[in-house]
């Protein structure tokens, strides 16, 4: 058997005659850029969300990158996030010319550690990215105590849209939200682009022009913006899978659950925490047998991936950020192997991908 880490193929044959319905309306339509595709996405997942406002840009990291600059970060300010996570969460804020704080995470969630934030907390401390990571929500009540009024919160949901808080959908927990539909996102499209989430008008508003050159309107530049700007044959596509979405994710739950069933007395299963729906963008264990396991699984037939090997912390790009004590982050770098966990897996797939790993450590 050979099973990748994700099959995008399967589901193009699944919905086929969707995909080809919305692509064909975009393109009959002759309107290729800003029109109602992306209108009725970012109001479908604003409310989704439950914030007032979706502004539909090119991709995930633009949305930060937008989000940062609309809430006034610059140069000689300090931006605190997680070593753990995708560089594109870092990356925007090195482009700001705004220092990087990394701060550890928890063993169990992968996510920032509430405790280590205000350890470093300065004057100059501007604003927080916060990663939902792997699908698990952050620990966003005891963040929030932690942080004083004045930093401004970025809540990156890239990995995370459709899990829930306390009863709360994520994406509304920072002063913007931002997600990716990158395609192998849980919402995801058939190219690139994101989304910007806010409840507060005047940050939509200013997000809104920087994605079109800080235009107030066509050809009357106020700000120093972008092209950025999501197109409608992604929003096509992308209103496709938004209407699976909540039954891809109960199906990357059953398998979660599944997983962890079976594996749990061999290594360390994924946790969700009480009061958080976990939406398994990562079905990610740890064991200290990491690397004998992956070799493996790979003679077997079954992809598994490392998210991530390196924290970011430890890489050249970010040689001049501030740098916490990581201890947790290194650790997690050498334990965690993620496994396929997308709902086009059969069940005959998750048997032997189990049994697989079950027969390395028998
Ligand atoms: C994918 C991802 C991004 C970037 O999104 P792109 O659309 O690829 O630019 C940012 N942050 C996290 C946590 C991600 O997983």
């Amino acid at each position: 058997m050979k099973i990748p880490m994700l099959d995008l193929k399967k589901r193009f044959e699944n919905y086929r005659d969707e995909y080809l319905s919305a692509i064909e309306n975009v393109v009959s339509s002759g309107r290729y850029i800003l029109g109602n595709n992306v209108k009725d996405l970012e109001n479908d997942l604003a409310d989704y969300c439950n914030v007032k406002y979706g502004v539909g840009v090119a991709n995930g990291t633009d949305a930060l990158r937008i989000a940062l600059d609309a809430l006034g970060v610059k140069e000689g300010d300090e931006v605190i996030t997680t070593p753990f996570t995708f560089a594109a969460t870092a990356d925007v804020i090195l482009h700001t010319g705004a220092n990087v704080v990394f701060v550890d995470v928890d063993y169990d969630t992968f996510n920032i550690d509430p405790k280590e934030i205000k350890k470093y907390i300065t004057d100059k401390t501007r604003c927080i990215i916060v990663v939902n990571l792997f699908g698990h929500a952050a620990d966003w009540d005891n963040i929030k105590k932690e942080i004083p009024s004045n930093i401004k919160i970025i809540e990156d949901n890239a990995q995370s849209i459709g899990g829930e808080y306390k009863g709360k959908k994520t994406g509304c927990f920072g002063d913007i939200s931002t997600t990716s539909f990158f395609p192998t996102k849980n919402l995801g499209g058939m190219g690139d682009g994101g989304m910007i989430f806010t409840d507060n008008e005047e940050y939509a508003d200013i997000c809104r022009k920087l994605r079109v050159h800080g235009a107030t309107k066509k050809y009357y530049h106020e700000y120093l913006g972008y092209n950025s700007r999501l197109d409608e044959l992604q929003a096509g596509i992308i209103k496709v899978n938004f209407g699976h979405l909540d039954e891809w994710t109960q199906k990357r739950r059953e398998i979660a659950s599944y997983y962890s069933d079976r594996l749990k007395d061999y290594v360390k299963v994924p946790i969700e925490k009480e009061g958080v729906k976990h939406v398994y963008h990562q079905y990610t264990i740890k064991t200290d047998k990491r690397d004998e396991l992956k070799k493996h699984l790979e003679e077997k037939g079954v992809s598994t991936a490392i998210y991530y090997p390196v924290p970011l912390s430890n890489q050249p790009l970010f040689e001049s950020a501030v740098k916490g004590d990581i201890k947790t982050a290194e650790r997690l770098s050498r334990e965690v192997l993620s496994l396929p966990v997308y709902p086009e897996l059969t069940d005959s797939e998750i048997e032997y991908i189990v049994d697989s790993i079950v027969s390395f450590f028998k």
